[in-house]
Parts: structure tokens; C-alpha cells; sequence
């Protein structure tokens, strides 16, 4: 389908969203995401296709995609900058079951950097829904530019159950730190959204720390790297 750039957000330094009029309605479940076709001149080896999660909540009728750019960018994430509004990209496959569907469980979302995005949609449709955010955040940053910081902390003021822990690196949410952020570790749904590695370590050191998988559910995003 036919996604028209409405507008630009900067969210942090170096981290964008890009916010999308589709040509027809588009139902999706907070958390899922899309396939994007962005053809350009010139695609480097990774091609003109990318996932992305969908950042925004059902309610804000938009799509919302946010990512980040690195120094050296691919040749997709340049032609993506370059977009203006009125601009058009293709978007196809609404897929992925990382949803909530019972919100009467507790959570715990564990976000490495740019994983923050179905989070974010997750949250503000809680919200929306005036359910309640059963939920403790662990979101790791690099430093202290944590996109979404204003609309998290703006949630948090509204729902004294919600809780964020934010972790600046060198600080880690590892296997030390976790029991000591979650005490009640015995009970809760732990998702887990970053980078391929951050993702793959960090369902390691849950298993290692006794969270049996079915209480588990991961979103890996490819293509960068967690210190
Ligand atoms: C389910 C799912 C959901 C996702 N959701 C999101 C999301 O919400 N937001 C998001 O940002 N990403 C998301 N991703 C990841 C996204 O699809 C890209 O893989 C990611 O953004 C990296 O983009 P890029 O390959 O364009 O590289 P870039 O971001 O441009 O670069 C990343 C790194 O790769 C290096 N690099 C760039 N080009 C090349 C090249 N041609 N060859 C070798 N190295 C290169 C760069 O120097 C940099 O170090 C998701 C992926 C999946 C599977």
C-alpha cells in the first residue's frame, strides 16, 4: 500500500520519526509492524527493503516509524532522510505478535535503544483504552538522549502502577542488575525489544536467571550493533 510522509519528528540526536498518511485505512494491533519498499538510485547490498515496527498506537490513525542514523548510513536510510512531506513509500505485510493481549497480566518490557518503538505503541494504546499499565520499563540508552523520554515520563505522571527505570550506559541490565530492579521476577511477562545482540544476550541472562521462556517474548531488531 501507498504510505504518504505527512511529517518529520526528531526524537534524539540522531534518531527520527517519520509519520505516515495511508492511502487506505490500516487496522493493526500496538506492537506490529511493517515490510517498507523505499526503491532509490544506487541501493547498496542491503537492499530497498527494511522492517520496522509500528511506532504509533491504533488511535493516533497515523504510522508512525522511528529509527535511528548512524554516522555512516546505508543507502535505504538515506533515501528514507531524504523523504519530504507529500513524498510516497510502499508498505506491505502487517505481521508480528509481539501485542498484548492480556493487560491484566504484569509486565516487564526491556528496551535496548531504538527497541523503545512497539513499546511506545504498546503504552499509549494501554493507555488510550484507560487500561491499566501493569508495567515495569527497563530501557537502556546509550547516553541520556532517550527518544520518547517527554511522552514515557508524561505516561508515568498519569500512572502511579507504571513504572520506567532508565539505564545509561556503561550502566547494563544484566544479570546483576535485573533482580535488583525487579525483585518479583517469579511473575511477570518479560519482552524484550533492541538490536540482534542485545536481544539474543539478554534472553540468555533471563533463562540463566531462571524466567522459563513460555514468560518470555523477544522482538530482535538486525542490521545494528550494542556496545
Ligand atoms: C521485526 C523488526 C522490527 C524492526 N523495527 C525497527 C524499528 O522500529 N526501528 C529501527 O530503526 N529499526 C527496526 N528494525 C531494523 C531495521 O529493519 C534495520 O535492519 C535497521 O534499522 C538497520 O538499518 P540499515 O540496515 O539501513 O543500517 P543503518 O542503520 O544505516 O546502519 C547500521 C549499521 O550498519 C552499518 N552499515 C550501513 N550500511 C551498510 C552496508 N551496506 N554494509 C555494511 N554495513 C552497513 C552502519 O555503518 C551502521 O554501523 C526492525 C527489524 C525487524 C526485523
Amino acid at each position: 500500500m501507498k504510505f504518504t510522509l505527512s511529517a518529520t519528528k526528531q526524537e534524539a540526536n540522531d534518531t527520527f520519526s517519520f509519520i505516515f498518511a495511508p492511502e487506505q485505512p490500516l487496522q493493526w494491533k500496538a506492537g506490529q509492524l511493517l515490510r517498507y519498499v523505499l526503491n532509490h538510485p544506487n541501493p547498496d547490498d542491503r537492499g530497498a527493503e527494511r522492517y520496522f515496527s509500528i511506532a504509533s498506537a491504533p488511535h493516533e490513525k497515523h504510522v508512525m516509524l522511528t529509527t535511528r542514523f548512524a554516522s555512516k548510513s546505508s543507502s535505504f536510510k538515506k533515501a528514507l532522510k531524504n523523504l519530504r512531506p507529500g513524498d510516497a513509500i510502499e508498505a506491505h505485510d502487517l505481521e508480528g505478535d509481539f501485542v498484548v493481549d492480556d493487560s491484566k497480566k504484569t509486565f516487564v518490557f526491556i528496551a535496548g535503544g531504538i527497541g523503545i518503538t512497539p513499546f511506545r505503541a504498546i503504552l499509549l494504546d494501554l493507555d488510550y483504552n484507560k487500561k491499566p499499565l501493569n508495567v515495569q520499563l527497563l530501557y537502556a540508552n546509550r547516553d541520556n538522549d532517550f527518544p520518547y523520554r517527554k511522552e514515557l515520563d508524561a505516561l508515568r505522571g498519569r500512572h502511579p502502577e507504571f513504572r520506567i527505570d532508565y539505564v545509561v550506559s556503561p550502566n547494563r541490565i544484566d544479570e546483576k542488575s535485573i533482580p535488583q530492579l525487579v525483585p518479583d521476577i517469579e511473575k511477570p511477562m518479560l519482552y524484550v525489544s533492541g538490536p540482534e545482540p542485545m536481544v539474543e544476550s539478554m534472553d540468555e541472562t533471563l533463562k540463566t536467571i531462571g524466567v522459563p521462556e513460555e514468560r518470555i517474548k523477544n522482538d530482535f531488531f538486525p542490521g545494528y550493533e550494542w556496545p
